[in-house]
C-alpha cells in the first residue's frame, strides 16, 4: 500500500475487503513517521496510545460487521493549535510547552467521532504567525518535495505530513492563508471554509475574526469528506453558523464501504458546464513569478476547456489587503495573547519576585520574536489616539474588500487566482525580512478578511519540480461550488 497517495476511499475499501485493519494502517503510518520525520519535522507530539485505542474500536466494528462511520480508520493528524484532551498542545510556542488540555476542540472531536484515527500534533509557526513554519519555537518543517525549502506556513506540518505520506488528511488553520499557501507549496489540496462554517471551539485563537479550521488532503474529494465531517453549527462557538451543510460527497457513499454508490447526483459530481469563473487582474500583477503565472493561466484555460465561462472581474481594493490584514490580525492577536501570563497555562518564569515581574518575564522568556512583534504592533494599533487612524481605518477597508467580492460574485460563481506569488522558497531566505514574508500571503489574505471560502489545488510545477497551486474562491457558504470546480479540474471531468 502506497501511503503517499492513500485516500479516504482506499482506506475504506481496504478495511471492508480485509486487506488492512485500522490498527495495521495506524502502525504503518507511525512507521513512516519514524522513518521520515527526523528529516521533515512535521510532528511535535505523537498520540500513539490514543490512536491505537481508536483503531482497535474501528477494527471491532469491522469484525462485528457493523456499519462503518465515514472516516473509519483514516489516519489523520492535527495542527498543534487545536486542543486535544490529554495530548500536549503547544501552538508551536514555548509558552505552552507543557500544556495538556482538559478538552477536545470540536473539529477534532467530530473527526474522531467519524472514525478517524488521530496520530499526533503537527508543527506550525508559533501561534500560527508565519508563512514558512520557521517561526515554530521547536524546529522548522522541511518541504518533502525539496528539503532545502520551506513547506509554507503556518500549517507547514499539516501540509508536509500529507505530502510525505505521514497522514491521509490533516487539519490546519487559516487566518491569512495558512492552509492554502502551504498546500500549494507542498503540492496537496488545502481548503479554507467560510468563516463560521467550522466551529473554532478549542482552536487556540490568533485573530478570532479571521481564524478558520479546514482540511489538507491528497484529493478534493477527501477535502470534501473531511469538511463535511467537521462543519456545522456548534453550541460551543457562537460564531459558528447555523447554515445547513450540503452533502458535498454522497453520504451513502461514505457511510459504509459495502453500500453501493447510489446513482443520484451529489455536489461534487454535478456538471460544471456554464459555471462562470472570474479572473481579476489584481491577482496577476507585479511580484507574480512567471512560472506560477504560466501554470495558473494554463489551469484557467483548462477550466474553459471543461466548459466554464471565463469572465474578467475587478477587485479594486486588493492592494490594501496586506496592510489591512496586518492591522486587524495583530490587533486581535495582541488581545488574544494577553491570556498567556504564566498564571493559567504552561510556562512560568521562575526568577521573579513580584506578580508583574512574573508576567513580564514569562512573556519575555517564552514568546518568540515574531509573536512579540505582533503583540507590539497590535497594541500600538489599538492604543488611544491611534485606534481611529489604524484599527478603525483597517475595519473600513476590510468592508471595502468584502464589497469587492460581493460585487464580483454578482457576475461570477467563483474566482480563480494563483494561491501564492511564488513556489516554495528556501529555508532562511526570508526569515530576516518580515515584510517579504508577509507578501507570501498577498493572494490569500483577502478571502480571510472577507470570510469567503477558498481552496488550493495543485496545478503544475516549476522547472525545479516545485508544486504550484491554483486558488479557487467562492461565495459565502458556497463551498459546494468551490469543491465541485476543484474536483472537476483535478480529475479532468468534462461538463
Ligand atoms: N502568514 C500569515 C501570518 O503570518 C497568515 C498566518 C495564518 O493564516 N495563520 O499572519
Amino acid at each position: 500500500m502506497n501511503l503517499n497517495t492513500l485516500t479516504i476511499d482506499t482506506v475504506r475499501s481496504a478495511l471492508a475487503e480485509g486487506t488492512a485493519t485500522a490498527t495495521s494502517l495506524a502502525l504503518s503510518f507511525f512507521d513512516a513517521i519514524q522513518k521520515q520525520d527526523g528529516e521533515i519535522g512535521a510532528f511535535l507530539t505523537l498520540s500513539k496510545e490514543r490512536a491505537l485505542i481508536r483503531a482497535a474500536e474501528i477494527d471491532g466494528l469491522v469484525k462485528d460487521g457493523k456499519p462503518l462511520p465515514p472516516l473509519a480508520g483514516v489516519p489523520v493528524a492535527i495542527k498543534d493549535v487545536m486542543v486535544t484532551r490529554g495530548v500536549r498542545t503547544t501552538a508551536g510556542s514555548r509558552i505552552l510547552d507543557n500544556f495538556v488540555p482538559p478538552y477536545d476542540s470540536t473539529a477534532v472531536a467530530r473527526l474522531e467521532q467519524a472514525g478517524a484515527v488521530a496520530l499526533g500534533k503537527l508543527n506550525c509557526d508559533e501561534f500560527a504567525m508565519g508563512s514558512s513554519n520557521e517561526n515554530s519555537a521547536y524546529h522548522p518543517v522541511r518541504n518533502p518535495r525539496d528539503t532545502s525549502r520551506v513547506p509554507g506556513g503556518s500549517s507547514g506540518g499539516a501540509a508536509a505530513a500529507v505530502a510525505a505520506g505521514m497522514a491521509v488528511a490533516t487539519l490546519g488553520s487559516d487566518t491569512g492563508g495558512s492552509i492554502r499557501q502551504p498546500a500549494s507549496f507542498c503540492g496537496v489540496v488545502g481548503m479554507m471554509p467560510t468563516y463560521g462554517r467550522v466551529s473554532r471551539y478549542g482552536l487556540i485563537a490568533f485573530a478570532s475574526s479571521l481564524d478558520h479550521i479546514g482540511p489538507l488532503t491528497h484529493s478534493v474529494k477527501d477535502a470534501a469528506l473531511v469538511l463535511r465531517t467537521i462543519a456545522g453549527r456548534d453550541p460551543m462557538d457562537s460564531t459558528s453558523a447555523d447554515v445547513p451543510v450540503p452533502d458535498y460527497v454522497d453520504p451513502m457513499d461514505s457511510t459504509s464501504a459495502d453500500v453501493p454508490v447510489p446513482d443520484y447526483v451529489v455536489e461534487l459530481e454535478k456538471p460544471i458546464k456554464g459555471l462562470r469563473v472570474g479572473v481579476a487582474k489584481e491577482y496577476f500583477g507585479e511580484g507574480l513569478d512567471p512560472e506560477v503565472r504560466g501554470s495558473v493561466e494554463a489551469a484557467i484555460d483548462r477550466l474553459r476547456d471543461l466548459g466554464c465561462e471565463i469572465v474578467k472581474v475587478s477587485l479594486p481594493h486588493t492592494e490594501y489587503a496586506i496592510p489591512t490584514y496586518y492591522i486587524v490580525a495583530t490587533a486581535e492577536a495582541s488581545a488574544n495573547l494577553a491570556r498567556f501570563d504564566g498564571v493559567r497555562y504552561g510556562y512560568r518564569s521562575k526568577k521573579t519576585r513580584s506578580l508583574s515581574e512574573m508576567y513580564q518575564r514569562t512573556r519575555d522568556e517564552a514568546f518568540g520574536t515574531e509573536v512579540k512583534r505582533r503583540i507590539m504592533l497590535g497594541t500600538y494599533a489599538l492604543s488611544a489616539g491611534y485606534y481611529d487612524a489604524y484599527y478603525l481605518k483597517a475595519q473600513k477597508v476590510r468592508a471595502l474588500l468584502t464589497r469587492d467580492f460581493d460585487e464580483a460574485f454578482r457576475k461570477v460563481d467563483v474566482i480563480a487566482t494563483p494561491t501564492s506569488p511564488t513556489a516554495a522558497f528556501r529555508l532562511g531566505e526570508k526569515v530576516n525580512d518580515p515584510l517579504a514574508m508577509y507578501l507570501a500571503d498577498i493572494y490569500t489574505v483577502t478571502a480571510d478578511l472577507a470570510g469567503i471560502p477558498g481552496i488550493s489545488v495543485p496545478c503544475g510545477q516549476t522547472k525545479e519540480n516545485l508544486p504550484i497551486g491554483l486558488q479557487i474562491l467562492g461565495k459565502h457558504f458556497d463551498e459546494a461550488t468551490v469543491l465541485r470546480l476543484a474536483h472537476a479540474y483535478e480529475t479532468g471531468v468534462r461538463e
